[in-house]
Parts: C-alpha cells; sequence; structure tokens
C-alpha cells in the first residue's frame, strides 16, 4: 500500500510503498477512501509545535474508509462498514476527563496523524472503541472535513455556549472556518466572517454570514464593536495578531475560544479590559465520539455543506502549499 510519510520536518512528505498494516487487539483496518488535508497536518510535518511527533510518520486525522479486517476482541464495527478516524485515536476511558465526558483531554490519549500513523495511507489502522460510523448515505469525501473541521468548530460552538440572536465571529475562512459559519447559523446566530482574502469571504457569504469582514482593509475589532460586540468569537486564523483582533471586539461577558495553533504563538490579554468587562478565553480542542456523532446527523439530515476539492495522494505536496498560499476554497481532500 501507498503512504506518505513525513521523514524530516519541513521537507517534502515521500510517497512510500508499505506492507500493509496488521490489526493489533482492539483494533481494525481500514481501507481509506477518502482523507481531508486539515492544516494541523502542515504543523505536524513542518514540527510547528513544542510537542513533535516522532519521525518517520505518516500525517492525516480525517480519514475515511471501510473496515477491512478486524484485530481481537472486535466485536462491535463489521467488515465492510465505513468508518472516520479522527485525531483522538484513542483515549483511556479511566481517566476523570474519560469518565466527565471530557476524553479530548485525556492525558494518555493517542493522536492519529501524530502519535500513530494516520490517514495519507490507502490503508490505516484505528482503535475499534474510536472508529466512528459514518451514516450511510454520507459520502466519504464530505465525510472526511467533518472527522476535524466539523466536530472541532461544533465543538467550539458548544464551549462558546452560543444562543440565538448573539453575533458570533468567525476568525479565518478555511477548512474549520467554512463549517463554522454555519454551525453558527443552525445555532441561530448572526454570524461576523472575518478573512483576508476575496474568495474567503465570498464563500462565507454564500455560506450564510450575514457581516463580511476583510482584515486587509478594517480592523475586525473596530468592526465587531460598531456591532455592539461579539457574544463570541472563534479565533481560526493561523495569524496570532488575528487572536487579538478578534479578543478586543469581544461584548462584556464574551467569550474568545483558542483553536488555530500557529507556530509559538502567544498573544497578550489586556487584564484591565479583561477583568471589567468579564470576558473569557477558552482553548477548545477537536471534540469528543458523541460531538462527531451530531456532526454527521447534521451532515445527514441535509443541514450542512462539506465544500472540497479531490487530489490524488501523489500530490501531497504541491496540495500543502496550496493550503499554505492561501488558494484551497475550503478543503483539500486526498482520493485514495
Ligand atoms: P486553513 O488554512 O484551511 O484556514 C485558515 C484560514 O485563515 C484561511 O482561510 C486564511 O485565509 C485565513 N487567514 C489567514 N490570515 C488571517 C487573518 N489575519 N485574519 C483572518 N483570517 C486569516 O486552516 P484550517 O485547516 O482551517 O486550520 C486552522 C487552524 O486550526 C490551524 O492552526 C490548525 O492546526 C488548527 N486546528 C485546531 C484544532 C483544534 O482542535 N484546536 C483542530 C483542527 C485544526
Ligand atoms: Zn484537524
Ligand atoms: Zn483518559
Amino acid at each position: 500500500m501507498k503512504a506518505a510519510v513525513v521523514r524530516a520536518f519541513g521537507e517534502p512528505l515521500v510517497l512510500e510503498d508499505r506492507p500493509d498494516p496488521q490489526p493489533g487487539p482492539g483494533q481494525v483496518r481500514v481501507r481509506v477512501e477518502a482523507s481531508g488535508l486539515c492544516h494541523t497536518d502542515i504543523h505536524a510535518a513542518h514540527g510547528d509545535w513544542p510537542v513533535k511527533p516522532s519521525l518517520p510518520f505518516v500525517p492525516g486525522h480525517e480519514g475515511v474508509g471501510i473496515v477491512e479486517e478486524l484485530g481481537e476482541g472486535v466485536t462491535h464495527l463489521s467488515l465492510g462498514q465505513r468508518v472516520a478516524v479522527p485525531w483522538l485515536g484513542k483515549a483511556c476511558g479511566r481517566c476523570e476527563h474519560c469518565l466527565s465526558g471530557w476524553e479530548t483531554l485525556c492525558a494518555a490519549q493517542i493522536n492519529t496523524g501524530y502519535g500513530c500513523d494516520g490517514g495519507y495511507a490507502q490503508k490505516m489502522l484505528a482503535w475499534a472503541d474510536f472508529a466512528q460510523p459514518v451514516p450511510d448515505g454520507i459520502d466519504p469525501r464530505e465525510a472526511a472535513p467533518l472527522t476535524c473541521a466539523g466536530v472541532t468548530t461544533y465543538k467550539a460552538l458548544k464551549v462558546a455556549g452560543v444562543r440565538p440572536s448573539q453575533l458570533v465571529a468567525v476568525s479565518g475562512i478555511g477548512g474549520l472556518g467554512h463549517l463554522a459559519v454555519q454551525y453558527a447559523k443552525i445555532a441561530g446566530a448572526t454570524v461576523a466572517a472575518i478573512d483576508v482574502t476575496d474568495e474567503k469571504l465570498a464563500l462565507a457569504a454564500e455560506l450564510g454570514a450575514d457581516l463580511l469582514i476583510d482584515a486587509r482593509k478594517d480592523d475586525p475589532s473596530q468592526v465587531l464593536r460598531r456591532h455592539g460586540g461579539a457574544h463570541a468569537a472563534l479565533a481560526l486564523a493561523v495569524n496570532e495578531a488575528s487572536f487579538s483582533a478578534v479578543n478586543a471586539g469581544l461584548r462584556r461577558g464574551g467569550k474568545l475560544v483558542m483553536v488555530a495553533l500557529p507556530a509559538h504563538g502567544t498573544i497578550d490579554i489586556p487584564i484591565f479590559d479583561t477583568v471589567l468587562n468579564g470576558t473569557s478565553v477558552i482553548g477548545s480542542i477537536v471534540g469528543t465520539r458523541q460531538d462527531l456523532a451530531e456532526v454527521y446527523q447534521l451532515h445527514a439530515a441535509g443541514l450542512t455543506r462539506v465544500i472540497y476539492q479531490t487530489r490524488p495522494l501523489a500530490a501531497v505536496n504541491e496540495s500543502i502549499e496550496e493550503v499554505l498560499r492561501g488558494q484551497v476554497k475550503a478543503r483539500i481532500v486526498f482520493e485514495m
């Protein structure tokens, strides 16, 4: 089977022929049909973050495919079933976080395409308890972006406690942002979409955004404040300054949800304004299996649109360049 492998940080990925991986106890082997390119995969391949993957590794945590072999003890999945293999590859199931519905905070978790090989391959392994069944009728190429971009933004809105009539700022209309706009509309919010390209702002409008802010021309904080300030702002752009801009555009009691992970990122948070305005800064990491099931349910009900362009896996390096140049409409999906 073919896999795209990171052999050195910051170097092009190498397409390799590898033997099919063999599922251990509790695992399954998946024949990957479609696999999304999340910006996180680029951070992983560049070694951008303090905790780095061990080399060599296969990135990808939006892999969707068909279960073709069951490891020992797997009884709840069947051969031929379609599953997705998300970032949360495995969690311990016993710690306070796992037991309280916060498995995404488990300190013993293993992340797909980071702590173990991921979906940039024709075959991959998954822990059966964390392989997410994909409902019939969802195209695998649409299920792929939902598996990280979808669940992450759906969860970010949940942690912000967004309610109908609120103003929600979505900063960065990329893979994550194009779904965030739709979930915020489903929640009944008024949506302000912020980006730095005409195409992304046009896409946000097409997906229902009410207010478009071009951060090249206007200061998002001023525009948001003119509209009374955002009840919640999702920071999805890989740009530190954009975090501060939306933080300053919160209304009193508003919530900044940090989601994007720019390399070495830090922001200055003014203590006085934060205290006096009673604002919150929250970090949000992907979503649970239940969150993902809800994301698929919304899509199966026809409530969301996934915007994607397909590429062969052999185009992995050009595809990464396209994302970095901001030229991808929303998400690239590799077809295996
Ligand atoms: P992407 O490249 O598809 O989208 C980023 C968008 O930000 C692009 O549309 C770009 O034009 C826009 N942008 C760039 N500069 C901007 C600025 N100054 N203001 C507003 N918009 C700007 O990336 P993605 O796949 O959507 O991922 C975004 C980030 O989220 C990455 O850092 C990724 O690692 C992170 N991420 C986090 C989680 C999590 O669980 N916290 C999950 C998935 C991805
Ligand atoms: Zn991701
Ligand atoms: Zn745990």
